[in-house]
């Protein structure tokens, strides 16, 4: 073999992308829906305009998350229409993770998409990701260069969340990255691998690794409807963040039980040398009265941190299954896809 040749300048027609990842993949694009009546036709029409435009092959799985409108009504007018649609409709609502979940379950795609169904995610983006899945990346996650729409109070507690939560967790999650993403055939079987039940997909993709890849986009208002994300569901999530992907607040509790016992060996020294130096005690029932209380305290916060532990491992002891599914149509209808 000639030496030079490996090095030569060979023309590098198929050198951009990994030959295994062809133009004509699969796409499976997963939609979790959840009270959507008024996006859904809407959402359908661009999301496959979009795709047709840029030549894609795909499938879209709706996942319908227990919505108590019309949204199973239209989904299964949409699946009759369009053989490339189908949906699953959970047995209840259990909320976004898990509808996605579901749908990645149903999902025999090359690649697979996560996008929401309020059209905040722009179709256009996901040809951009499966280029950059063709040429090498595995996962390649939309990173939110401005949020139309979304309250200040919002971004700044959104920044405020990510922050903290990359300071002590073990895993870094990238900032302003939803869930919108596209992941490879290998992360999507190690994700639905994943069967633990609080799930904070994002946080879950980043700690499998993989070569990810950050695919800057521009995020719209919602195109109808309202948010299905109230403060309280914005907080469950957070908290589902700290407490998966973290043992800090365990870490915290014991540096505080540390402190406190530390602080109390040094009230026994003053006491001592009071006694032993001086005439004087140490007096009154006061802050006797006041420690107590504050020790009181500490080991109930202490304790509750521990039981929010314990309790998850409880839930998780009971392997029940993520999600029921009701009704099946379209594509992931005819082939026995899905596991619960
Ligand atoms: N969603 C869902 N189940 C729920 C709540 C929301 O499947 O219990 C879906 C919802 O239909 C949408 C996506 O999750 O497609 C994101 O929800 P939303 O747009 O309300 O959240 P936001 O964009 O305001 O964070
Ligand atoms: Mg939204």
């Amino acid at each position: 073999m000639a030496d030079g040749s490996k090095f030569s300048a060979a023309p590098q027609e198929s050198g951009e992308f990994l030959a295994s990842r062809r133009a004509d993949a699969l796409i499976s694009v997963i939609v979790p829906c959840y009270n959507e009546q008024e996006v859904i036709f809407e959402t359908h029409r661009q999301l496959t305009e979009s795709l047709e435009r840029d030549g894609l092959n795909f499938e879209i799985i709706y996942v319908n998350d227990g919505s108590r409108d019309r949204t199973l009504e239209l989904l299964r007018e949409i699946s009759e229409r369009d053989p490339r649609a189908g949906f699953l409709s959970l047995s209840r609502n259990f909320g976004h993770q898990v509808a996605v979940t579901a749908g990645l379950d149903a999902a025999t795609g090359d690649a697979v998409v996560f996008i929401d169904a309020d059209l905040q995610d722009p179709p256009a983006v996901i040809a951009q990701m499966f280029q950059k899945w063709r040429e090498g990346s595995d996962v390649v996650y939309g990173q939110r260069l401005s949020r139309e729409g979304e309250s200040p109070f919002k971004l700044a507690t959104a920044k405020m969340f990510y922050r903290a939560l990359n300071s002590i967790s073990d895993v870094q999650i990238p900032l302003d990255v939803g869930d919108f993403r596209l992941m490879d055939r290998e992360v999507a079987d190690m994700l639905a691998g994943m069967r633990e039940r609080d799930r904070f997909l994002r946080g879950m993709v980043a700690w499998l690794g993989y070569k990810q890849t950050a695919l800057p986009y521009k995020r719209d208002a919602r195109f109808a409807g309202e948010t299905k994300y109230p403060l309280k569901r914005m907080l469950a999530l957070a908290f589902n963040g700290m407490m998966s992907f973290s043992m800090a607040p365990l870490r915290f509790v014991l540096g505080l039980g540390m402190t406190v016992v530390g602080l109390s060996v040094l009230g026994v020294l003053y006491a001592i040398v009071l006694r032993l130096a001086t005439d004087a005690w140490v007096s009154g029932w006061t802050l006797l009265f006041i420690s107590v209380m504050f020790m009181g305290g500490v080991q109930l916060i202490v304790l509750g941190a521990i039981g929010e532990y314990v309790g998850r491992i409880y839930m998780e002891s009971k392997g029940r299954p993520l999600y029921g599914i009701k009704e099946r149509g379209g594509p992931v209808a005819k082939t026995n896809r899905g596991r619960a």
